[in-house]
């Protein structure tokens, strides 16, 4: 109920209920100030008021409310400038909750962070550029950042790094957003346009969007197929942009690979620094493998050769290793109770990740192939050409094929010695640097080699 509503019905009982002295004296310039939470805030003209009310009229004013409004209150009675004082605490108060507010709106994951961040050949452009953003935001040269890579390499990872160094280092305003959420938000002053109420919502969006001082901005694709709304982020980034305000967008292709976005918004894509983050190769794959279990905990329990393993099956993607390193943890927890030295062996680890092995990384119908052309040609089997048998009629071809496997398919040492029946990785680069040699000098063993690239088909 209102509170003049309450206050009028009150005042008019007790107009029938004092004499006309008492209540023109007592009651005719009070006025209700709020009714909340069972406090009734009472304004009075001068100091006397508060203590006559409360002495003489304190029970009546009480029994007047409850039945008026069916509630019971505790009564206090204010002079205006003390009312003015309390709005005045109350504004702030509010202003230190939108403030925590905004903080928590940045919507940044701290688990994110560089320090996690494992860096290789694949991924230190983009790892350094994100880095002298975070230091630097908003120089023109490095503005907007633009990180592009397929799905799983990181590249969420390094941009919530960014924002959660900048939050921790600076006091500037950050917000990070999918391209997605950007859309939706868009769509909605579309759609609140036709109810009267779209300009408020335009500044709430302008609001968002512009008084900040980083936008960081994920899958930005998804604007290939938001026409519209292209505008739009046409708009905010030339807004931010020219406040010298810090953009960062990650995507999964090359400004250049973009068919349906406005010329206007690829070429500003490109104005400061791009970068690609390419899948890991084999060393990096084992170092966020070795980093992660040693998180968990669990890397005592892992042997080399099981990390090799998984380095060089598993893949392309991080987001695939982190899968398998889960699934690893969970089969350690189930194993370890029962082996006594408290390892995972390279049989359990074949167990337990066969969802997560050959997807993509190793190219092993091609490393199969190279033994099975190699073993015809020499006339031995496949299973003597991955065996442990050193006849020269056996090694000998076993070495051709490793150094094929190198050549043609360009997979990792460690990952060729498993696939011949689990050789180290020495072997195997010492068997490749052997033929390579040889060739130099031996005609025939060249021509037999070029033989077998055309067999297996790929000169
Ligand atoms: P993208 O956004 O490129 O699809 P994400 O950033 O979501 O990839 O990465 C997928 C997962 O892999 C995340 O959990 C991320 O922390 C992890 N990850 C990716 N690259 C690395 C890396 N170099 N070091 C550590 N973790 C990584
Ligand atoms: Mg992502």
């Amino acid at each position: 109920m209102n509170v003049d509503v309450v206050w009028n019905k009150l005042l008019s009982n007790l107009k029938e209920e004092l004499s006309s002295l008492s209540y023109d004296t007592w009651f005719s310039e009070t006025n209700l100030y709020k009714l909340d939470n069972g406090d009734a805030k009472i304004i009075v003209p001068m100091p006397i008021h508060k203590k006559h009310l409360q002495d003489q009229y304190i029970d009546i004013i009480k029994d007047n409310l409850n039945l008026i409004t069916g509630n019971e209150y505790d009564v206090e009675f204010l002079l205006e400038e003390e009312i003015k004082e309390e709005e005045s605490k109350e504004e702030k108060n509010d202003e230190k909750k939108e403030e925590i507010k905004e903080d928590v709106h940045s919507n940044l994951n701290s688990k994110y962070t560089f320090e996690n961040f494992v860096v290789g050949n694949s991924n230190k452009l983009a790892y350094a550029s994100a880095l002298s953003i975070a230091e630097n935001p908003g120089k023109t040269m490095y503005n907007p950042l633009f990180l592009y890579g397929n799905s799983g390499l990181g590249k969420t990872h390094l941009m919530h790094a960014i924002g959660n160094y900048i939050v921790e280092n600076s006091d500037k305003k950050v917000l990070y957003i999918t391209c997605d959420q950007f859309i939706d938000d868009y769509k909605s002053i579309m759609r609140k346009g036709s109810d009267g109420t779209n300009l408020s919502y335009l500044d709430f969006f302008k609001n968002k969007y512009r008084n900040i001082d980083v936008l960081i901005i994920n899958d930005i694709h998804s604007l290939e197929n938001a026409s519209k709304t292209q505008n739009e982020f046409f708009n905010t980034f030339n807004s931010l942009h020219n406040d010298s305000k810090q953009i960062i967008i990650s995507s999964d292709r090359s400004p250049d690979d973009f068919k349906k976005l406005e010329d206007r918004l690829r070429t500003r894509f490109c104005w400061g620094l791009t970068a690609n983050i390419y899948p890991p190769d084999f060393e990096l794959r084992k170092e966020i493998l070795i980093k992660k279990l040693k998180g968990e905990g669990v890397i005592d329990a892992i042997p080399d050769e099981v990390l090799n393993y998984m380095a060089s099956n598993i893949g392309p993607s991080v987001r695939q290793l982190e899968g398998a390193i889960n699934r690893l943890i969970y089969y350690s927890f189930v194993f370890l109770d029962n082996t006594k030295d408290k390892k995972i062996t390279l049989d359990v680890a074949i167990e337990a990740l066969p969802e997560y092995v050959n997807n993509g990384v190793g190219d092993n119908d091609k490393i199969h192939r190279i033994q099975r052309i190699v073993s015809e040609y020499f006339q031995i089997s496949v299973d003597d050409i991955k065996s442990k048998k050193r006849s020269s009629n056996i090694s000998f071809p076993r070495q051709i094929a490793m150094y094929l496997c190198r050549n043609v398919t360009d997979e990792s040492f460690p990952k060729i010695g498993l696939e011949f029946g689990g050789k180290d990785h020495s072997t195997v680069m010492h068997s490749v640097e052997k033929i390579e040699n040889e060739i130099k000098v031996n005609k025939d063993l060249a021509n037999i080699i070029e033989k077998l690239k055309n067999d297996i088909g790929t000169v």
